[in-house]
């Protein structure tokens, strides 16, 4: 076991008829609370990388510390960097270590999101790093990219034939109506689409904005072919939650590792929650 590329998890998972998790995590305690909880259902995982964590630590630094962790991992583990918009950037991670990047040119004019994406995935396979790109417009902020309601578009099946068949990439996130962030009010998803798209894809399909969907719609999703399942938001709220709740629940200790180590389980039990979920493992 040890750290790879999506190429081979996604494609088993694919056959498969289950999903990977991905996880956005922030730091070296989530980057570990996720693989830990990966090892325990002897799982593999996909750690991701917001744009913006990488760019607080620095794109060596962060992988010195994401290096002993994925290397020493008893599952394959794939790092991966996750909707970047910018191609200098997501190339100095392909130099810099990263297994798997994600080029998000989504609110490109199609020619322009193609032409930039062949870049990526240029640079990417001369080192064996695998590609996602996005078609469509997921709503909601992740890592300050906004994108309102209004604007929301799914992804042209059309679209999507020219722009898998151009790219060559390794996996697609076609927006079908998920949603970064928390959900307000009812999840319209177009199944149908994404079945469609599915159905025609050569490479695995990816969904965003996982957080907050219902089990009923996940394993929908999965059974239509969702291969890859990417959470950040619950992450997100398990970290401070789990901050939140300790120092409230001992407002007068002041031990860091005790700290760390009640939020590490935290993150634990979310990632080890959806991993059970995806992989069907309770089916
Ligand atoms: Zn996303």
């Amino acid at each position: 076991m040890s750290y790879v590329n999506m190429e081979k998890i996604l494609k088993d998972a694919r056959k498969g008829g289950y999903a990977v998790g991905a996880f956005n995590i922030v730091n070296q305690m989530t980057a570990k609370a996720a693989v830990e909880a990966a090892e325990e259902l002897s799982c593999p995982i996909i750690l991701q990388t917001s744009v913006k964590t990488v760019k607080q630590f620095g794109i060596e630094e962060m992988m010195q510390f994401l290096k002993p962790i994925v290397g020493n991992a008893k599952v394959d583990v794939a790092v991966h960097l996750d909707h970047s918009t910018d191609v200098d950037f997501t190339i100095a991670c392909i130099d810099g270590g990263w297994s798997s990047v994600m080029y998000d040119g989504s609110k490109m004019p199609l020619p322009e999101n193609i032409a930039n994406t062949k870049k990526i995935v240029e640079a990417a396979h001369a080192k064996d790093v695998t590609v996602e790109g996005e078609l469509g417009a997921i709503v909601g902020v992740e890592d300050d990219i906004v994108v309102d309601e209004d604007q929301s578009a799914l992804a042209n099946p059309e679209d999507c034939k020219v722009y898998l068949e151009e790219t060559k990439i390794d996996a697609f996130a076609p927006a079908i109506g998920t949603a970064h962030g928390v959900y307000k009010g009812e999840v319209k998803i177009d199944y149908d689409l994404f079945e469609n798209i599915n159905s025609f894809s050569p490479c695995p399909l990816v969904l965003h904005g996982g957080t907050g969907l219902s089990t009923g719609t996940f394993k929908r999703l999965i059974s239509l072919g969702a291969a890859k399942v990417n959470i950040s938001t619950a992450i997100k709220i398990a970290y401070c939650g789990g901050m939140r709740d300790y120092t409230k629940l001992r407002p007068d200790e002041n031990d860091p590792l005790k700290l760390d180590a009640f939020v590490k389980d935290k993150v634990k039990e979310v990632v080890r929650n959806h991993i059970t979920l995806f992989s069907l493992l309770e089916d």
